[in-house]
């Protein structure tokens, strides 16, 4: 574990978690995909002397909080688990994720751990700030990588959870998911003007005290991706069609039952923000949807 303020650091991982510490007791933002993330979590917890009484999650993404359930089982105590609401409605279902990927009861292949992480309970979060010892947490609306995304700060640390991600992801990855086009753009645009924190901690890349050009890199890719969905609708087509031709022309790795859906989903939320912006139109031809430039 690695402190940035007197009382607020984190434990990096493949997702950061992070911790912020009153005394002997701490609340965590996220906890991980799985037992395995969580079991690491405790180990951390016992070797700097403080118990955990709360969690705070940011988004119903099973890499965030797969791990609250063996949290809960081994501090029976824990006063609290809060989420956004809607995402927190997921973490108590997390055959939700599956459920809205899919369309219809999942198949197998969409309820792995990636997709759906161990239930927990949750309550929606009661206030935008938490008060927790003499501190105080505010609550950060991020909504469009997922429905209703928020971050956490404390003591001039923000977790911004997965409103951005590192150099390197998009390379790797190609498409970044997304849920909605419109409101990612807005909550980046939000950080880009920034200057509250002295430290923000991204879930998946390292922390920065300057994420301006970290927020460049994520909207350029958004402004990309909308660009090429558009120029490839001249004539109608299905998202379906939409998604195998971006991938084709972008080489945009889809290797997988899963990794179909998420990109599917992400080109139907560029869709949708096209529609909203009157750039394309939607309609049923032959018995199917498709998709068609104004
Ligand atoms: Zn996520």
């Amino acid at each position: 574990m690695k402190m940035i303020t007197r009382h607020v650091g984190f434990i990096s991982g493949p997702v950061n978690v992070g911790v912020i510490r009153w005394e002997n007791e701490a609340v965590l933002v996220d906890t991980g995909l799985d037992d395995a993330s969580a079991k690491k979590i405790i180990a951390a917890a016992r070797e700097a002397g403080f118990s955990i009484v709360g969690i705070l999650n940011t988004h119903a993404h099973a890499d965030h909080y797969g791990g609250n359930a063996r949290i809960r089982k081994v501090y029976k105590d824990l006063k609290f688990i809060y989420a956004p609401a809607i995402e927190e409605t997921i973490i108590r279902h997390p055959i939700l994720e599956p459920v809205y990927l899919f369309g219809a009861n999942p198949i197998a292949q969409l309820k792995g751990k990636f997709l759906m992480g161990k239930a927990s309970p949750a309550e929606p979060l009661p206030a935008p700030v938490i008060p927790f010892g003499d501190l105080n947490i505010q609550v950060v609306s991020l909504p469009g990588h997922s429905i209703n995304q928020v971050g956490y700060a404390c003591e001039g640390v923000f977790f911004c959870a997965d409103a951005i991600f590192p150099e390197g992801i998009v390379e790797k990855y190609g498409l970044l998911y997304c849920f909605d086009v419109e409101a990612q753009r807005k909550t980046l645009n939000m950080m880009k003007n920034l200057t509250t924190y002295k430290m923000i901690v991204p879930c998946h890349a390292r922390p920065r005290q300057n994420i301006s050009l970290l927020v460049e890199e994520n909207l350029s890719h958004i402004q990309e991706i909308s660009e090429a969905v558009f120029a490839l609708t001249g004539a109608p087509k299905t998202s379906e069609a939409l998604t195998a031709l971006l991938c084709a022309q972008r080489q945009i790795p889809m290797k997988s039952i899963w990794q179909y859906h998420l990109h599917h989903n992400t080109v139907k939320a560029y869709l949708a923000a096209l529609l909203k912006a009157e750039a394309v139109s939607v309609f049923v031809e032959k018995e199917t949807l498709v998709w068609v430039r104004k």
